[in-house]
């Protein structure tokens, strides 16, 4: 019974494949079909790409992981300014260059197929410090239902969903809501964020039955998402807070290559 489940699970995926072929998240290219030689999938990324996409790869502030210029630098200005809510948080790459296109076509062009390759790169990235982390669950940044209607998903819980898959811990969706949309963030400063954010968020569960949350989010700017949605996390008695997300800002004088970022 189970051999035949997975040859069914086999011939719909080819199935699926052939009606939507998978889209590279740098070039958006369709993907070769097949699998190359001894690998276990075909790519869900040109190789040439792969090599394009800014990874963070040098030193990062504690608190935010947003690159910072030194190993000694403990924090970036931001963090060593401002409070924030949650414990630490790390990203993937830094919201530069090819990845800000990708992350648009994610949003604005229906995309949700390049999540599937993010989220496995983010499971690879940060399977030992989650570990060490050991949240109880995940808990995707949510999104105004009428914005995931429009759009179809929420990126954050695909995100989560694949993450979730890799690591064997569970995705909660139903502690937390958006009651309103915070479009337009973008254009607005720090405080202005603050401040379009405040009430945003509502707890849905309290007391709520985790110490340890890990939030996953698309993109990390000034932290005033994760912010409200951590205070109101703790508010429902979770201890320890902990983010990952797919990009964030760069910190400053973090210059981005073709391969990788660098600091000068
Ligand atoms: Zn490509
Ligand atoms: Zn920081």
């Amino acid at each position: 019974m189970r051999k035949e489940n997975k040859w069914l699970g086999r011939i719909t995926k080819t199935g699926l494949n052939l009606l939507y072929p998978g889209r590279c998240p740098v070039c958006d290219g369709v993907l070769p079909f097949f699998r190359e030689k001894g690998a276990r999938e075909p790519r869900k990324i040109c190789r040439e790409c792969e090599r394009k996409l800014p990874l963070i790869s040098g030193p990062v502030c504690m608190k935010c992981g947003k690159p910072v210029e030194s190993i000694h630098q403990e924090l970036c200005e931001d963090c060593g300014t401002f409070f924030h809510a949650f414990d630490a948080g790390r990203a993937a790459f830094t919201y530069t260059g090819v990845m800000r296109q990708s992350v648009f076509r994610i949003k604005y062009g229906g995309r949700r197929e390049y999540l599937e390759y993010y989220g496995e790169r983010m499971a690879d990235l940060f399977e030992a410090r989650v570990r060490r982390w050991e949240p109880e669950i995940l808990i995707p940044v949510p999104m105004y239902w009428k914005k995931k209607n429009r759009r179809g998903f929420n990126q954050s819980e695909v995100l989560a969903g694949t993450l979730s898959k890799r690591w064997g811990i569970p995705v909660c969706t139903d502690a937390l809501a958006c009651c309103r949309d915070t479009a337009a963030q973008k254009s607005l400063g720090r405080k202005e964020r603050r401040s379009n954010l405040k009430g945003a968020f509502r707890l849905l569960r309290s007391p709520l039955p985790w110490k340890t949350v890990l939030l996953i989010d698309d993109v990390y700017t000034t932290g005033s998402t994760l912010d409200e949605a951590a205070g109101l996390l703790r508010e429902g008695g979770a201890e320890n807070l902990y983010f990952l997300t797919l990009c964030t800002g760069k910190g400053k004088k973090a210059v981005c290559t073709e391969k990788n970022v660098w600091y000068t």
